[in-house]
């Protein structure tokens, strides 16, 4: 009876035991389980906010970009009202430049700065000007006609030069004094008052005649140029007949560019520039 109960009661033990086991591995397993499922939505949460900080970045980005954009374009429309502020002042100062009034009567600005380029054979001459007259010469060549650019752009000391060349000659005629400068003036510039330093102006002879006189006006490249020089934007500047209004003896060979609607408005009137300008501003 009594090793009956003992194995009865060893049974129970085990049972209990058995149980007690069962309960803890339940625990355990449980609590892998739910560390798991914890780990696992950790993760999610954290991919979710990883990718949700990607497209916030990546919206600034686009957003930073568009910005970014916008203010080079508005730079960009900026520096284009700056071109064109700049280039209609340049239009504006180069329409009174080319139309500068330079005689006895008007000396050249002081502060005048002329707009030189070289275009061989060492001259000097206005850049903006310089494409219309190698246009001019060389379409007088395609014609047969043989044009040749001598004097363009003077220093006022090369002028003077000249000037006091031309005294010494007229003084070796017997003209004295006040006397000597004057008729000097006929034939040379003061220095301060030759468009050629402007840059503007240009002696041109025919390739068959070197000299600087009236027989220049029968001379073919003569013909040719005065036909011809306003479609360039020229006009013979002291034509035969106008001393009294330009101050200057008549020069078949003597050529200013005064730009193309200048010229033609000039030649189509037969006036000297004197002229054109005083009529503008009456
Ligand atoms: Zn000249």
């Amino acid at each position: 009876m009594r090793r009956e109960r003992t194995r009865k009661r060893a049974g129970s033990v085990i049972l209990f035991l058995l149980l007690v086991m069962v309960i803890a591995l339940g625990f355990l397993f449980g609590a892998a389980y739910y560390r798991t499922q914890e780990a696992e939505k950790a993760e999610l949460r954290s991919t979710l906010e990883k990718s949700n900080m990607e497209l916030a970045l990546r919206r600034m980005t686009e957003e930073q970009r568009a910005a970014r954009l916008k203010a080079a374009e508005a730079e960009e429309a900026e520096a284009d009202a700056q071109r064109l502020a700049l280039k209609n002042s340049f239009l504006e100062r180069d329409r009174e430049e080319l139309l500068q009034l330079v005689n006895p009567w008007n000396m050249l600005p002081e502060d005048y700065q002329p707009h030189l380029t070289e275009i061989g054979d060492g001259m000097l001459f206005d850049e903006r000007a310089a494409g219309a007259l190698r246009h001019m010469l060389e379409d007088a060549q395609k014609e047969g006609v043989i044009a040749v650019p001598i004097s363009g752009y003077r220093t006022r000391e090369y002028q003077q030069g000249l000037f006091d060349d031309k005294v010494l000659r007229v003084r070796a005629n017997g003209f004295e004094g006040d006397a000597a400068l004057e008729e000097a003036a006929k034939e040379v510039a003061v220095p301060g008052t030759s468009e050629h330093e402007l840059g503007l102006a240009m002696d041109i002879l025919d390739v068959n005649n070197p000299n600087l006189d009236w027989t220049q006006e029968w001379a073919p490249a003569q013909r040719w140029l005065m036909e011809h020089c306003s479609e360039y934007g020229f006009i013979l500047r002291f034509p035969n007949g106008t001393e009294e209004e330009t101050g200057i003896i008549y020069e078949p060979w003597h050529y200013r560019y005064v730009g193309l609607s200048a010229a033609k408005e000039i030649t189509e009137a037969g006036v000297t520039l004197e002229a054109y300008l005083n009529r503008k501003e009456g």
